[in-house]
């Protein structure tokens, strides 16, 4: 594909002007695609800001669509961090390019193996429950109905909510004997595999991206061999600014003593559905009868272990109000009570799993009971790998960079504990198991670019990691009319929350939130950094809210995809939320008039990833202020922002209620980041005035 090509679409009177009759030119569209089209020609590596509402998606796409078609020994995948833009690309984007430009090539969704329906795992289920599958108010009943008309088996694409049930009726690849199951030919998951062998895009997510990369990574398996996905050779990874934490996420390892418990529960317990375990089942095959009740007392004892280290843990953050806790190795003398416990538990999975391995080896079960084989093989892998992390975690010779740290996580009304191996830095990671290895590499997203410059997402990112790989940035601002469609609301006099002051700061926030909301006609989205305070604004709003028959939405109140319809389709309601409702909220219109945000978006400085990292960069002579916690607020800040212009038609209010971003000079920094709008200075006082006259005045 050549420049004139890429000017022959989308400039003026372009192929997409004359076929698309909503189609409106933007030369940063152009750019982009043209940058794209070149780093494809020159095997290059690019970081690209676009900036909302330039149509990035068909900039990237053209290219990729371009090239699939003429270059059929090549693959590339598209990569999102969220699944509503990877159904976008595949189901709208992708499928309109298609029609406009007489395009056509095999193009498939590649989604994590757990989210397809297991045809053989959900016949057992049933046939546990044959009783309960045949009641038409069951939760089993309705899937078996959705299981004969489904064409994906794609857990999204079954139209209720769905409880704990799905992880015993998904595929699960440890589970699963391939060809040699009697559903193989029907199978959703291996359908699904093959469209993606034969497909020369596939549109994939984050998550699947690092499996892939991590197994060839770990296994040595090139990019042109299969592996986790077919051989491919580019890349795109749309919201790029999510890479980092997405890779820590997955390159985190976890001991987890609920899964632990979950486990061990697959063995000895008797399913929801099944009224024998799996020891039950298998027991009477065993060659020494005596061997089940070592295996039933070696649970015993496993269950005691992992109770009495939950206590432990659970005691430590009995005392810091159950935030995470960050180990450093200086303190590694004050663990000896966890190093002897979780030891303890280590042991006793090590005893277990021998037994287990001692069962699978002399066993006399029939043939038909193969899948309850490998089931208790899974469980007693599963189990001795969680113990592992453990061990892993007591041997301090091995601790290096790696970030060491526990947590405790409510699960419904009870608290269980996590203990974390998180790697310092992904960058290495990355460029060992991706950049280096691809052809072409496009990052892209609406906020990688800060002031001018991609260093601080690069540093995190490992880019540029050499001289000689060619590597370009570029930014290619929005389109829209920010200066005239948005105003900016800072409040000068806008109080800061201190220790002794939160009652008054609490009043200030729900005084100046419910009154601003007033003056906007509802239509607002207000972004909270923590639960807690937003649970405060919401009590004392709430009746206020409903004494004025305004509609009140809140985070936690009801699902995200539900609250969020909601909330787009009641055009005066407003929505408290937190964390992930800075991004991803698409609310075009009228819908969205106001966002108001509460406070800027640090991260919390008791996170001990994030801790561990500021500290490690002031250790080496930096600063963790500066080079980490204010790029990554400022990341986010630029995204919460950019919920409020969706389309070049909107218009409307970002009131910011942190004066710092006036009177700290990282405030002032921080600012410089977002597009230019029209800002009058205010203080409290006239912000109501100044959104009505915004909103409503001719
Ligand atoms: S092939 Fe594997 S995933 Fe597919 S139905 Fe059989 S066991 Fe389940």
């Amino acid at each position: 594909m050549t420049k004139t090509d890429i000017y022959g679409i989308f400039d003026k009177g372009g192929t997409l002007e004359q076929r698309f009759p909503s189609y409106e030119y933007r030369e940063g569209q152009l750019l982009m695609a043209d940058l794209v089209r070149e780093s494809y020609d020159s095997n290059a590596i690019v970081a690209i800001e676009a900036g909302t509402g330039i149509g990035k998606s068909f900039a990237y796409l053209v290219p990729a669509l371009y090239n699939a078609m003429q270059n059929t020994d090549e693959r590339t995948v598209i990569a999102t961090s969220t699944i509503n833009l990877q159904k976008q690309l595949f189901e709208k984007d992708i499928p309109m390019l298609f029609k406009l430009l007489n395009l056509s090539c095999k193009v498939a969704l590649a989604v994590g193996r757990g989210n397809y329906l297991c045809i053989q795992r959900f016949v057992q289920v049933r046939s546990d429950a044959s009783l309960l599958a045949q009641d038409p108010d069951s939760e089993l009943y309705q899937l078996s109905q959705w299981a004969n008309e489904t064409e994906t088996g794609l857990r999204s694409d079954y139209p209720n909510r769905l409880g704990e049930i799905w992880s015993e009726i998904c595929c699960d690849g440890d589970l699963c004997p391939a060809h040699k199951c009697s559903y193989f030919h029907d199978c959703f998951f291996f359908k699904a595999k093959q469209k993606a062998k034969e497909a020369k895009i596939i549109v994939s997510n984050h998550h699947l991206l690092f499996t892939d990369a991590h197994s060839r990574y770990e296994s040595n398996i090139e990019y042109t061999e299969e592996a986790v996905l077919p051989p491919y050779n580019r890349l795109i990874i749309d919201e790029a600014h999510n890479i980092e934490q997405n890779a820590s996420d997955y390159f985190t390892a976890e001991y987890d003593s609920k899964e632990m418990l979950r486990q061990i529960g697959w063995i000895e317990r008797s399913g929801r559905y099944s009224s024998h375990s799996l020891l039950e089942q298998l027991g009477q095959y065993a060659q020494d009868p005596d061997l089940i009740d070592r295996i039933h007392d070696d649970i015993h004892l496993l269950l005691q272990e992992v109770g009495t280290l939950d206590q432990f843990l659970l005691a430590v953050f009995n005392k810091n109000d159950f935030q995470p806790v960050l180990i450093k190795a200086e303190q590694q003398h004050r663990l000896s009570g966890f190093v002897e416990q979780a030891t303890k538990v280590a042991q006793a999975s090590g005893r277990l799993a021998a037994k287990i391995n001692a069962f699978l080896e002399h066993n006399k079960a029939p043939e038909e009971l193969d899948g309850k084989i490998t089931e208790l093989k899974v469980r007693g892998t599963r189990i001795a790998s969680l113990s592992e992390v453990l061990s892993h975690f007591c041997d301090f010779t091995s601790w290096g960079d790696d970030i060491h740290w526990f947590n405790a996580e409510s699960y419904r009304n009870t608290k269980n504990v996590q203990v974390m191996i998180t790697p310092l830095s992904i960058a290495p990671l990355l460029v060992e198991s991706v950049f280096k290895k691809l052809d072409t590499v496009v990052c892209t997203s609406a906020t990688l670019d800060l002031n001018d410059n991609f260093a601080f997402w690069g540093s995190r990112v490992g880019l540029p990691y050499d001289e000689i790989r060619p590597y370009h940035s570029e930014s290619f601002s929005s389109p829209f009319d920010y200066k005239n469609r948005l105003l900016l609301l800072t409040p000068s006099d806008a109080p800061l929350l201190t220790k002794d002051n939160e009652e008054q700061y609490v009043s200030y926030m729900c005084e100046t939130i419910f009154s601003s909301i007033r003056s906007a006609g509802g239509g607002s989205l207000v972004l909270f950094t923590s639960y807690s305070m937003l649970q405060k604004v919401k009590e004392r709003l709430a009746p206020r809210f409903a004494q004025e028959k305004m509609e009140l939405l809140c985070q936690r109140d009801m699902d995200r995809y539900t609250l969020l319809n909601k909330f787009i389709s009641d055009k005066d309601s407003t929505l408290f939320a937190t964390s992930s409702f800075w991004e991803g909220v698409d609310a075009p219109g009228d819908t969205l008039r106001m966002v108001i945000i509460v406070k800027l978006p640090f991260n919390v400085p008791t996170d001990p990833v994030f801790k561990a990292r500021c500290e490690a960069i002031d250790k080496n002579g930096g600063s963790g202020f500066f080079q980490l916690a204010l790029q990554e607020a400022t990341m986010k800040l630029k995204q919460g922002f950019g919920r409020l212009m969706r389309n070049t038609g909107d218009t409307g209010v970002v009131l910011i209620l942190d004066s710092r971003v006036m009177t700290k000079s990282y405030g002032v920094y921080m600012m410089r980041s977002l597009p230019e709008s029209y800002h009058p200075d205010t203080e409290t006082s006239g912000i109501c005035d100044k959104i009505e006259n915004f909103l409503y005045a001719d």
